[in-house]
C-alpha cells in the first residue's frame, strides 16, 4: 500500500475509533490502554521529529546560506521570501476577518461561564506565556541571541528565531571568510553540517515506519479526549475558520502557483499530500519540517539551497493559517463580549495577526498566548479564550496545514522553476 494511504487509514481509524471511544471514556481498561499503549506509540514518533529539529534547523540552515550567497547571493532570496510572505500573510488574515464580519459567528452566543472554570488551569498557564511578552523593540534585539546554546535549549519554548539568526549568520560568515580564499580546500565544516542534515533525513526515514501507526494514535488521542459534541456549540466558528483556511490553499496559494510559479496548482498540492497528512496529524509546523524538505527536494524538484533556506526560515516565520486563526478567533470573541471594534482596531488586529504569524512558535497551541495578547490590546476580556479551548486541537491541525502548505508555495515562488 502506497504510503500516503496508509497515513489516511491511519487518520481516518483514529478519528472513528477515538470518537467512538469516547462515550466510554470512564471505563478503566480503555483509560489504561490509552495512556500506556496508545499515548507512547504517538509520542515516540513526535520525540524522535522533534528531536531533529534543532540540529537539522541549524545545519540546513548554514548550509542553504552559505551555498545561497556563494552561488545565487541570499539577499536576493531572502528578500523575496519576505516578500511573499507578507503577501500571503496579509491575503490570509483578510480572507479570516472577512469571513468572520459576514458570518458573525459570535452573535448570540451563548456564553457558558462554567467553561471558564474548567479551563482557569489552562488559561492561567496561556496567559503567564502571554505575559512573558516582550515590547517590540525588546523582541528585535532578542532574536540576536546572547548564548546560542541558550536559545537551541529553549529553541521549542519560543526560541526558534534566535536560533535561526544565529545559523544564518554563521552561514553568511564562513562564506565570508571563504571569499578570497577559493584557491585552498574546501571548507572542513560545511562537510560536517552537510552529514548531520543528511544523517537527520535518515532519523526521519526510521520515524516515518511509525508514521501511520502514530498517526493513528495521535488523532485517536484527541478524538477520545474531546469527542464531536464540542463541535455543536462551536460549529459556526470553526466552520469560518476552516471555509478562511480552505480559500487560502485553493483560491490564493493556486493563483500564486499559477501566475508567478507557472505550475499546475493540482498537480503540486497532488505532490505534496504526504506533508499536509504529516502537518495534519501532528499539528507542529517544526515537526513536519523534515517532511517538507524531503518531499521539496525529491517530488517538488525544487533547488535544496533554496528550499532549506525557505521551508526552515518559513516553518517559523510563515504561518499563514495561524495569522488567520488569529484573525477570527480574536474578532469572534469580540463579537462574543460585544465589544465594538473600531476600523482603525480592526486594522491593529489585522497587522497583529500578521506579525504574530511570523513570530508564532511551530509547535502545537503555538498561537495561543499570541491570541492574549492581541486580545489585550484591543480591550476584549482574554480569559475568553476558554471558549475556544474544545476546539482549538481540531483548528490547530488544520491551521497548520495550510502553515507548512504555505512554506512549500513560498518555496516555489521564491525558486520559479517549474516542473
Ligand atoms: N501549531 C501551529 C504550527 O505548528 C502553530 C499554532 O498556530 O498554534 O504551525
Amino acid at each position: 500500500m502506497k504510503n500516503h494511504w496508509k497515513l489516511l487509514l491511519g487518520l481516518g481509524l483514529g478519528i472513528v475509533a477515538g470518537t467512538f471511544a469516547h462515550s466510554y471514556q470512564d471505563i478503566g481498561w480503555l483509560q489504561t490502554m490509552n495512556q500506556n499503549l496508545i499515548f507512547p506509540v504517538g509520542q515516540v514518533f513526535l520525540r524522535l521529529l522533534f528531536m531533529i529539529v534543532v540540529p537539522m534547523v541549524f545545519s540546513a540552515l548554514v548550509l542553504g546560506v552559505y551555498d545561497l550567497a556563494s552561488n545565487q547571493g541570499v539577499g536576493k532570496v531572502a528578500g523575496m521570501t519576505l516578500f511573499y510572505t507578507i503577501i500571503a500573510s496579509t491575503a490570509s488574515v483578510i480572507i479570516g476577518i472577512g469571513l468572520v464580519n459576514s458570518v458573525r459567528p459570535g452573535d448570540g452566543f451563548n456564553v457558558d461561564r462554567s467553561v471558564f472554570e474548567t479551563a482557569k488551569a489552562n488559561v492561567d498557564t496561556i496567559s503567564a506565556n502571554a505575559g512573558n511578552a516582550k515590547s517590540f523593540a525588546q523582541a528585535m534585539v532578542e532574536v540576536i541571541p546572547k548564548n546560542p546554546l541558550d536559545a537551541a535549549v529553549r529553541a521549542l519554548d519560543g526560541e526558534m528565531l534566535a536560533l535561526m539568526f544565529c545559523a544564518l549568520f554563521f552561514g553568511f560568515a564562513f562564506h565570508l571568510y571563504r571569499k578570497g580564499r577559493e584557491g585552498d580546500h574546501p571548507l572542513l565544516i560545511m562537510g560536517i553540517f552537510d552529514e548531520i542534515f543528511q544523517a537527520s533525513l535518515k532519523i526521519v526515514e526510521v520515524a516515518m515506519k511509525l508514521a501511520p501507526y502514530a498517526v493513528f494514535a495521535i488523532v485517536f488521542q484527541t478524538a477520545f479526549k474531546f469527542g464531536l459534541s464540542i463541535f455543536e456549540s462551536l460549529i459556526y466558528f470553526a466552520a469560518t475558520v476552516v471555509v478562511g483556511l480552505l480559500i487560502q490553499q485553493f483560491v490564493v496559494y493556486s493563483i500564486l502557483l499559477k501566475v508567478f510559479a507557472k505550475r499546475n496548482p493540482w498537480d503540486f498540492f497532488r505532490k505534496c499530500q504526504d506533508v499536509y497528512l504529516y502537518a495534519f496529524s501532528t499539528s507542529s509546523s517544526n515537526a513536519t519540517l523534515p517532511k517538507s524538505i524531503e518531499v521539496a527536494e525529491t517530488k517538488l524538484g525544487l533547488t535544496p539551497s533554496i528550499s532549506r533556506f525557505v521551508l526552515t526560515v518559513g516553518a517559523t516565520a510563515n504561518q499563514n493559517g495561524t495569522a488567520l486563526f488569529e484573525g477570527v478567533t480574536v474578532l469572534f470573541l469580540a463579537q462574543v463580549f460585544q465589544v465594538d471594534l473600531s476600523m482603525g482596531q480592526q486594522l491593529q488586529v489585522v497587522l497583529m495577526c500578521i506579525i504574530a504569524g511570523i513570530g508564532t512558535a511551530g509547535v502545537p497551541g503555538g498561537s495561543l498566548p499570541l491570541i492574549m495578547i492581541i486580545m489585550n490590546s484591543v480591550g476584549i476580556p482574554a480569559e475568553g479564550i476558554a471558549l475556544i479551548l474544545g476546539v482549538d486541537r481540531f483548528l490547530d491541525m488544520c491551521r497548520t496545514t495550510l502553515n507548512v502548505s504555505g512554506d512549500l508555495v513560498i518555496a516555489a515562488l521564491v525558486d520559479k522553476k517549474p516542473s
